[in-house]
């Protein structure tokens, strides 16, 4: 069974349905990304992964777990393996790399030994290891609002990480940086995918960026996937179809990030 299964999915708000009638089916390990214009329902889609958008018609299954009939006891279970990843980070900017990192493991520690941030040796190793995985060992005891935005994005990386999640969602994780942090903080989301077989879905605006790491694109438009496959396979004529203006609710908005840009990507 896939990690993520959707059938005649629509997902959205009381006022609006964004998603409308899409089916997905997300294998264990793949490194996927969701791209489309501004408004198209991307971040809407990736929340609804998580139970955090509403169910408005069809099934969602995740992890085996079907989001349609969850109680709310197996959805704290389900989201303690489904990390989650955002444009701005979400950092405790006054508390240290090292105890933010912790605060992924939260849900399989005493709540004593939480609150007064204490750590076993193990504990310790154990997110020594994902301070490595994420390249942020030097700065473990530094406070989190002295590091720049990439550094912000690696540690909550291996805040997730720390989850010991199946699933990790990442909403626009690099808009905010600049392209070399922006590098930095994929590869560090393909480490964690290779290293653990963390099945990744991300939202990205920069499809040049899709191309190089993903092993799989979903264009979205008009609430509906317009493709899904290999981001090589992508056509001019595909890429344009996902920007269109007429379907969205902006103004279309491809955002390549030179120096990676691939003009066989561009629009006809
Ligand atoms: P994207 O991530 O692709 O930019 P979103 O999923 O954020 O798009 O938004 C899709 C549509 O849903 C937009 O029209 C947006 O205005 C609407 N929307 C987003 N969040 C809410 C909400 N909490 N309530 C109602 N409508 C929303
Ligand atoms: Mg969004």
């Amino acid at each position: 069974m896939g990690h993520i299964q959707a059938e005649n999915l629509t997902l959205g708000y009381s006022s609006k349905k964004v998603i409308q009638g899409i089916d997905l089916n997300i294998q264990k390990g793949e490194f996927l990304s969701i791209i489309g214009p501004s408004g198209v329902g991307k971040s809407t889609l990736l929340m609804g992964f998580n139970a955090t958008t509403s169910i408005l018609g069809g099934n969602l299954n995740i992890l085996g777990t079907n989001l349609g009939t969850i109680r709310y006891k197996e959805l704290k279970v389900l989201r303690a393996k489904i990390g989650v990843i955002f444009q701005g980070f979400n950092l405790v900017s006054r508390l240290s790399v090292l105890d933010n990192i912790a605060s992924g493991m939260l849900h399989r520690k005493p709540l004593l030994s939480s609150i007064i941030r204490h750590y076993s040796s193990q504990e310790y190793e154990e997110i020594y290891e994902y301070m490595k995985v994420v390249g942020i060992e030097q700065e473990a005891l530094s406070r989190c609002d002295r590091l720049s935005g990439g550094q912000k994005q690696r540690v909550a990386i291996a805040r997730a990480i720390a989850q010991r999640p199946e699933i990790i969602l990442a909403d626009e994780p690099i808009s905010s940086l600049d392209p070399v942090s922006a590098r930095s903080v994929l590869e560090t989301l393909k480490n964690a995918n290779e290293k653990y077989g963390i099945t990744v879905v991300s939202n990205l605006h920069q499809l040049d960026y899709a191309r190089e790491f993903c092993s799989r694109v979903i264009g979205l438009n008009g609430g509906r996937i317009v493709y899904d496959g290999p981001p090589d396979q992508l056509s001019p004529a595909t890429v344009s179809q996902i920007y269109h203006k007429e379907h969205t609710d902006h103004n279309a908005d491809i955002c390549f990030s030179s120096p990676f840009a691939s003009a066989s990507l561009l629009p006809a």
